[in-house]
């Protein structure tokens, strides 16, 4: 008997020693090397702001937020006065290898000469650069939605994660998925090869599957889905597959789609998020709603789109596109209030991918905060679309999204309160990205 049970106690007093040491070493990797002390904490979870805040760090994760926290001696002060901390900017739609030009007059000209003049390596490291403006802006998170080359946006990753470059935690697609031709315009016979560079085209239900399982071989970490281009569009049935071969592996679908039809056709199909959606109908907005199917509104000020008229249009010109530019603003002012009103979950994302003015990719990017304020959202509901929301769609909320303990320390602070005025946001001035500070204007750290 006793024979019999002495190796099951030398075996449990062995898992107990080895618990304990594991504690040990958890503590000391839990000690705060870092502690964070602002006027003010929006954690992006609750409704209360967190006054005389402190946010303590070790290594990249948060390990401790409140009010008043007691700092270890041995941790490094910033002390960021009376600004307010949130946490890190999440834009869910953005192309960082892509940065066209206005004047070569449009979509169709800038994809040919991208795709025929940039070599992969080309626009990676332009991707690298668009990659540190966001971050430097504040934006520490974004999902990658293709037009990024053959995987130019996986090689974008995986350089960030490395440490070769600096830049946000991407989330990446790979190529879209689309129906004939992808986004190109007009191309002759031979120069429909380009197509391929750019997108994966699906003609059946088989290619549709075929595509979701290459996108992941290709290192993909989301599935991105053109449902439509002018008369080109992608079919229920394979949009269904597409989704069944993604959610099969606990990945999402981003569908772009403009239209009743093809927002009717994403959200049939169940896709995680529209993105778009500048015409969508009510019927479509309560499915959403319902399916807890994001909307991502990537809206812009209406001041912000008359950098899209060419500075060569003569007046009459200028003014019948100015016409245009203000229903298509008041168009998606609308479709969003009554997103919001329906219920429907939404996500910050920017579509930022020109160059506007002077303006680095993270200056215009965050302009997107001030359309959604003027479709009646609320600084709270804007900062969780842009926070905790945009993580629950990248499927990141585990750890990102809030300032919590367990989270990354991904800490942005304005010295404005963003609850008051959300153009707060443009002028982050502060940014920490897995605990290493990244950029501050408010104050040099006190080492102490
Ligand atoms: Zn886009």
């Amino acid at each position: 008997m006793l024979n019999r049970r002495f190796p099951a106690a030398a075996l449990l007093a062995s898992i107990a020693v080895g618990t304990v040491v594991l504690n040990a070493q958890e503590a000391d990797q839990q000690k705060p090397t870092l502690a964070i002390r602002a006027e003010r904490l929006i954690d992006g979870k609750s409704d209360t702001v967190v006054k005389n805040a402190v946010v303590l760090v070790a290594g990249e994760k948060i390990v401790a937020v409140g009010s008043g926290l007691r700092i270890p001696a041995k941790a490094t002060v910033i002390d960021l006065g009376n600004a307010t901390l949130l946490p890190g900017l999440i834009d869910a739609h953005t192309h960082l290898l892509q940065n066209y030009d206005f004047a070569l007059g449009g979509d169709d000209p800038n994809m040919v000469l991208t795709v025929t003049q940039m070599s992969p390596a080309d626009r990676a490291l332009l991707g690298a650069k668009m990659g540190r403006e966001d971050l430097e802006a504040g934006i520490t998170t974004v999902r990658d939605v293709g037009n990024s080359g053959i995987n130019g946006d996986v090689a974008l990753r995986n350089a960030i994660n490395h440490g070769w470059v600096t830049g946000p935690r991407i989330v990446a697609s790979t190529r879209a998925l689309a129906a004939a031709g992808g986004q190109f315009g007009k191309l002759q016979s031979d120069a429909q090869a380009l197509v391929e560079q750019e997108y994966r085209e699906i003609g059946t239900v088989d290619d549709a599957r075929r595509a979701v399982q290459r996108a992941f071989y290709d290192g993909a970490d989301c599935i991105k889905v053109i449902v439509n281009t002018g008369p080109r569009v992608v079919s229920l049935e394979e949009m269904k597959a597409i989704v069944d071969e993604a959610h099969r592996v606990h990945k999402k679908v981003a569908a772009h789609a403009i239209g009743d039809d093809a927002t009717r056709i994403a959200a049939e199909a169940a896709v995680d998020s529209i993105e778009h959606a500048y015409i969508v109908p009510d019927d479509v907005l309560k499915m959403m709603a319902a399916k807890k199917i994001f909307l991502v509104p990537t809206d812009y000020p209406e001041q912000f789109y008359e950098s899209f008229v060419p500075a060569n249009a003569t007046p009459d010109e200028r003014q019948e596109a100015e016409a245009g530019m203000r229903r298509f603003t008041k168009g998606s002012r609308d479709r969003l209030k009554r997103a919001v009103a329906a219920g429907v979950p939404i996500a910050a994302g920017s579509d930022e991918y020109y160059q506007v003015g002077k303006r680095t990719r993270g200056q215009s990017s965050t302009l997107i905060y001030e359309a959604y304020r003027e479709s009646g959202m609320t600084p709270r509901q804007i900062i969780q679309a842009a926070t905790l929301g945009a993580a629950e769609l990248l499927g990141w909320d585990d750890r990102i999204g809030s300032v919590e303990k367990g989270k990354f320390a991904d800490i942005i602070a304005t010295s404005g309160d963003p609850f008051e005025d959300i153009t707060e946001l443009e002028k982050v001035k502060f940014v920490m990205k897995g605990g290493e500070v990244v950029r501050n204007e408010l104050v040099s750290p006190a080492t102490r």
